[in-house]
């Protein structure tokens, strides 16, 4: 019996939760789904699994790791369930590696394909998407994260009956919450869900080199990113960092515009489609993972092509 950890918004899973699914429905055995707070019961509705589990607490509006923690450990006891598997993102993580801690199992992230046995066999990231790990896993009970966008989520089935449940959560569950969200300063299309985005390194040069970067993401109708470096020099938010310690993104289109292509950076963007480097030095390391390149000024050609896509749309 496998458990997979679902996250939805707006009413349906995420991509990267039905990722998690086909993984764990490769494990063998029926798949139960839990899936928590508000939304759930809807979300719950559409997933092809044996049973939905659907946690429902007025506590659970916002995220709390250890109430999730706590609801993950409730109903892989009730269901006795052998593997638990959740989304690799940072919410399901944090709840994950807690729920590893409460049942003294170990916690295997960041995995990419599991061949069912015992002890599982497990491919995993490390290193920032640097290396993949073989590993075999000994635990009584197997705790996996999925790397996001590394297994193709399976065409949905039927699905099974939905089972709604108020967990037992204590005061200590509640002690880390979400209290407030801080929208981002721009609007538009989120980094995540952009299916173009342009991102800008040291090469951009300033806060203000920035101008070309966003008016060629308004064009394309895409999000603006960055790397560390920018970051750290403070011309964007945290919020636009793409890589090992940002966003880990997968666009139709990356343009990767004075980004160097530090190893780091690469983990946030290696799953683009297609990746367009603009930059002065032939010799970048983004070279070797790009599929076209612009050796030259990002200040001159971005604004070249962006003036070309507004000749042709006019
Ligand atoms: C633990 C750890 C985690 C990290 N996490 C991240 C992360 O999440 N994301 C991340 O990005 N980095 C991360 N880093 C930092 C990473 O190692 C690099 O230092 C960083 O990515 C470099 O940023 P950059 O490419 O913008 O700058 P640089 O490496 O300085 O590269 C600038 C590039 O711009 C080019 N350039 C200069 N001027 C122009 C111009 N006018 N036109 C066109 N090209 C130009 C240069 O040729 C160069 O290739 C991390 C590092 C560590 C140790």
């Amino acid at each position: 019996m496998n458990l997979v950890v679902l996250e939805h918004v707006d009413g349906a899973p995420t991509e990267v939760s039905m990722q998690a699914l086909t993984l764990a429905q490769g494990l063998g055995g029926a798949t139960h789904a839990l899936l928590i707070g508000p939304g759930a019961r809807e979300a719950a509705a559409t997933v092809p699994v044996a049973v939905a589990h659907v946690a429902e607490h007025e506590a659970l509006d916002a995220f709390a790791p250890d109430a999730w923690a706590a609801i993950v450990c409730e109903v892989s006891d009730r269901i006795g369930a052998t593997a638990v598997v959740a989304p690799g993102t940072e919410h399901a993580t944090d709840a994950l590696a807690r729920a590893a801690a409460r049942l003294g199992e170990p916690l295997a992230a960041n995995c990419v394909a599991v061949t069912p046995g015992n002890p599982l066999a497990l491919t995993r990231v490390r290193w920032g998407g640097s290396l993949l790990e073989e590993a075999l896993l000994h635990a009584g009970q197997a705790l996996l994260t999925v790397a996001p966008h590394t297994v193709f989520a399976a065409s949905p089935g039927s699905p099974g009956a939905t089972e709604p449940f108020t967990p037992e959560l204590s005061d200590a569950d509640l002690v880390v919450t979400v209290r407030d969200r801080v929208a981002p300063a721009a609007a538009g299309v989120s980094l995540p869900d952009a299916k173009v985005v342009i991102t800008g390194g040291r090469g951009v040069g300033s806060a203000e080199g920035f101008g070309p970067v966003e008016e060629l993401a308004s064009l394309l109708g895409g999000a603006v990113g960055c790397s560390r470096a920018v970051t750290m020099a403070g011309w964007r938010p945290h919020t636009d960092q793409v890589g090992q310690t940002g966003s880990k993104i997968a666009p139709e289109l990356y343009i990767a515009c004075g980004v160097s292509g530090a190893t780091q950076h690469i983990a946030g963007c290696k799953g683009a489609k297609r990746i367009l480097a603009v930059n002065t030095d032939p010799e970048a390391p983004i070279m070797s993972v790009a599929d076209y390149a612009v050796i030259g000024d990002l200040h001159e050609v971005l604004p070249a092509i962006s003036a070309e896509l507004r000749r042709t749309a006019s």
